[in-house]
């Protein structure tokens, strides 16, 4: 497994190595499983797995947020060698944003709910870097993690719209055992917070059960998310949402198609989750 930093040592590499298939799966590093499941798929689809491990500053909008991020690089190469990845980029923030850096990526329409509306600037840093990752990686597939749906389908958009020549593959929502979606900032949670972390999926998974058995009003599932989010002292909303899952506008009335998501801060951490509703 090659590890490197610059920019020209990504290109010679990926130059030299152009007649492979190459697939693309970009972390900011803290590898759990649900990273992990992201490299199987893309080991079992490429002939050349690259990972990236970026901590991306423009894409936080709280300096806190930045400097609680948990870092393990020595635990992530482990883990990336024994998975048979071929070559890791690790970039410096200088590397990604030398000085007089001012270019940027928006997509507009759908990042204005949910995540976008709760974090100014997120989605801007998010597709300026993973641009940048597609341009100067020219990966054939690049393998992103349902748990951020918004992310998705916001990096989706921006490959239909800028034309870039890749497929973008999507892999299912790794959790813990008790329903806890795998997160890097689940590292930051103290036992009792580690416990009360399990109320988003519970709350998610008592809305599509509620939904299975034909409770369809939007705002009634919202409301049953709240009422569960509510009972967990160390919880605090920041939103939960019933969404169409190809505007991710809010939905009212009756539900067919739905992305159910939230965002719940738990003590200082604020944790993310989703499930998606498709009727068969
Ligand atoms: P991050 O390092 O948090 O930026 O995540 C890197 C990639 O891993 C993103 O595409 C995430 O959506 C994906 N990912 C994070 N957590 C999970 C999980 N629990 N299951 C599947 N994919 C995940």
């Amino acid at each position: 497994m090659q590890i490197v930093e610059s920019v020209q040592d990504v290109r010679k590499i990926r130059h030299v190595e152009s007649k492979f298939v190459w697939g693309l799966v970009p972390t900011m590093g803290a590898l759990h499983a649900g990273h992990m499941s992201l490299v199987n798929m893309a080991r079992s689809d490429c002939d050349r797995v690259l990972v990236s491990i970026f901590i991306n500053p423009i894409q936080f909008d709280d300096p806190t947020d930045l400097e609680a991020y948990p870092r393990t690089l020595d635990h992530d190469l482990n883990l990336l060698r024994e998975a048979g990845v071929d070559l890791v980029w690790t970039p410096t923030p200088e590397i990604m944003y030398p000085a007089g850096f001012q270019s940027s990526v928006h997509v507009n329409v759908l990042t204005r709910s949910l995540e976008g509306a709760h974090r100014p600037g997120h989605f801007d840093g998010v597709t300026t870097v993973v641009a940048k990752l597609f341009n100067v990686t020219q990966p054939h597939y690049a393998y992103f993690g349902q748990k951020d749906a918004q992310q998705v389908a916001v990096i989706k958009q921006m490959v239909r719209d800028l034309n870039f020549n890749l497929e973008v593959v999507v892999g299912e929502t790794i959790r813990e055992a008790d329903g806890l979606a795998l997160s890097s900032r689940n590292k930051n949670l103290a036992p009792a917070e580690r416990q009360a972390a399990t109320v988003l999926s519970r709350a998610l998974f008592a809305a599509r059960t509620a939904w299975t058995h034909g409770a369809r009003d939007a705002e009634h599932l919202r409301q049953h998310m709240r009422g569960i989010i509510s009972a967990e002292p160390l919880a605090r909303i920041d939103y939960v949402s019933v969404a169409d899952p190809l505007t991710l506008e809010e939905q009212q009335g009756e539900v067919r198609n739905a992305l159910l998501s939230m965002a719940v801060t738990i003590g200082e951490t604020r944790l993310i989750d989703n499930v998606m509703l498709l009727e068969q």
